[in-house]
């Protein structure tokens, strides 16, 4: 849902300003009706005109991003950190990243601007199966990663079952690595499951969003989602 004037200066007719002119003139319709207040809010779905013509969508686009560390998960940020938008300086679509990856984590992120497919990906009843590859301090034992892979408490509730292998450990470091594989996505619950046995998060990457893996991009390298790829995840 997006308000009228938007839609319209998105389809790059004219600008906001403009836009909200033209409404009041009565020279938009939606769905074959005039409109002439400004505040109503309209979906993809909804049939624009102006000035009798009708307006074109945004072409959706679909990227599959490697975010490097240190970059936050935002369209802006107030404080001035890089954000991912950085990373696609030639995209015209208003694109977005669906779900969100800590400041500190880096790994697989969706960025489109097809809103119906990332509220799609991020609804819990969907269940979309992200695994993520910690590097943990201390070197967590099996009766450790069974709490995992049953559910911990957490303070807002148990977490689902989860997949958990235990990779490597450095005994002279004292560290681990152990890979959990989660299909919920609240706000940093990887890092909150491991503090919540003991084992806090030094470094963490998501390597896997569904099907999709990071395979053959580097840190910032993105690509498009091939139209088979889209059809998967649908
Ligand atoms: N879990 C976290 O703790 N952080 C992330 O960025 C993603 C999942």
């Amino acid at each position: 849902m997006e308000r009228l004037q938007k839609v319209i200066a998105h389809a790059g007719i004219a600008s906001r300003r403009k836009a909200e002119e033209l409404i009041k003139e009565g020279r938009v319709t939606v769905n074959g009706k005039v409109v002439t207040e400004l505040g109503i809010k309209v979906t993809p779905k909804d049939e624009i005109e102006v000035n009798g013509v009708k307006i074109e969508g945004e072409e959706p686009v679909y990227f599959l991003f490697y975010k490097p560390r240190g970059v936050i998960t935002s369209v802006n940020d107030e404080k001035g950190r890089k954000t991912v938008m950085e990373f696609f300086p030639q995209v015209k679509q208003r694109i977005y990243p669906v779900g969100r990856l800590d400041y500190d984590t880096s790994g697989l992120l969706i960025m489109t601007n097809d809103g119906e497919f990332a509220n799609l990906l991020m609804h819990p009843k969907f269940e979309t199966d992200k695994t993520y590859v910690a590097k943990v301090k201390g070197i967590p034992n099996r009766e450790d990663l069974k709490k995992l892979q049953k559910g911990v408490r957490l303070e807002d509730g148990m977490t689902a079952p989860a997949r958990v292998k235990f990779l490597s450990s450095d005994r002279k470091k004292n560290t681990a690595i152990v890979e959990i594989t989660i299909h919920e996505g609240r706000n940093r619950q990887v890092r909150r499951m491991f503090d919540s046995i003991g084992f806090p998060v030094l470094k963490l990457k998501r390597e896997r969003f569904s099907f999709l893996t990071l395979h053959g991009l580097n840190p910032g390298d993105s690509r498009v989602l091939t139209p088979h790829e889209i059809k998967q995840l649908r």
